[in-house]
């Protein structure tokens, strides 16, 4: 190894050398984690007004052998990069879908719905509609119970491919939300042409919510062109009881957020929901 003072060049090509070591480190350690089910489900409540637990976005974590607990932003970009999410989030599909299976037989908790995220590259698959239908077969759940979240991104590229695919699964029952919208390149024309059950008001305007003006504006401007659609409209990212407030103000009466829980682990999503009906 040439030490400080070789020439930038052949450091940078060092560097280099580094990334692509990582890259394959990391791949391979994706691998390793699908293979021995290191990825965990976590569960974030979504609520309706005022303050029944309709179910849970589905949030994934990797619990890493050497690194701990991990959160998507550590992976979830590389996994698509490469293809992999293809393979991880059919993993969260299934695992959500077994868990609505668990739950239709649970007193309490039988109606308890999943929201689960779903990456471009998975929708661009050939069949995707067909492995969703798969699952659902077979985990044999209700799939009214079952929400999948669709960024706007996703929809640019091929949207007549993605709108035929939502009306497939829609016909079966499944609902569609569109997650952090009004931060891409929204179109209210495909917004009215797209089988929406749901639109999520991003966690950014309601972070500023109180102080900016222009978020304001926003929030208030996607709750009124969710109900002018016949959307549910859910805000994430709600922290406080003051954004709560203004939200219900303007119209928006479901929502997530660190005000009412973190993600939680499987028992302690399933003891907040325990606790909040009780
Ligand atoms: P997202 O879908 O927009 O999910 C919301 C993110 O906001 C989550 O971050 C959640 O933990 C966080 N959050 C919720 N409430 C609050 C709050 O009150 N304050 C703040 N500051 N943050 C809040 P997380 O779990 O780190 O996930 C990040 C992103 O990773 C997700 O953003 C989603 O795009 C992606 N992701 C997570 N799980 C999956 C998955 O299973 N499949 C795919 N394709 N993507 C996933
Ligand atoms: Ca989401
Ligand atoms: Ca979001
Ligand atoms: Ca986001």
């Amino acid at each position: 190894v040439k030490q400080a003072g070789g020439d930038a060049l052949s450091f940078f090509d060092m560097e280099l050398q580094h990334q692509a070591d990582r890259r394959l480190i990391l791949a391979h350690e994706l691998r390793r984690a699908l293979n021995e089910n290191q990825f965990e489900l976590f569960y974030q409540p979504q609520l309706v007004h005022p303050g029944l637990v309709l179910g849970a976005e589905v949030l994934l974590r990797w619990r890493h052998p050497e690194h701990g607990l991990l959160g998507p932003d550590a992976f979830i970009k590389f996994a698509e990069e490469t293809g992999l999410i293809v393979e991880i989030g059919e993993y969260v599909l299934l695992h959500a879908c077994k868990q609505l299976a668990i739950w239709q037989h649970s007193p309490g908790a039988a109606r308890l719905e999943l929201s689960v995220n779903i990456s471009a590259k998975q929708l661009k698959q050939r069949n995707f509609s067909e492995r969703v239908l798969d699952i659902l077969q077979q985990t044999n759940i209700d799939p009214s119970v079952l929400k999948l979240e669709l960024t706007e991104s996703m929809l640019v590229e091929d949207f007549d491919n993605v709108v035929t695919i939502m009306q497939v699964l829609q016909a079966k029952g499944i609902r569609f939300a569109l997650d952090d919208f009004g931060t891409g390149y929204s179109s209210l024309v495909y917004l009215k042409r797209l089988p929406l059950y749901q639109l999520k008001v991003d966690r950014s305007f309601v972070a500023d919510l109180l102080t900016d003006e222009n978020d304001q504006a926003i929030a208030r401007m996607i709750i009124l062109l969710g109900q002018t659609l016949g959307l549910e409209v859910m805000a994430e990212g709600v922290e406080s009881v003051e954004q709560l407030k203004t939200l219900l103000h303007m119209g928006c009466y479901h929502y997530q957020g660190y005000y009412f829980s973190k993600p939680l682990p499987l028992n302690e999503f399933e003891a907040y929901v325990a606790k909040v009906s009780g």
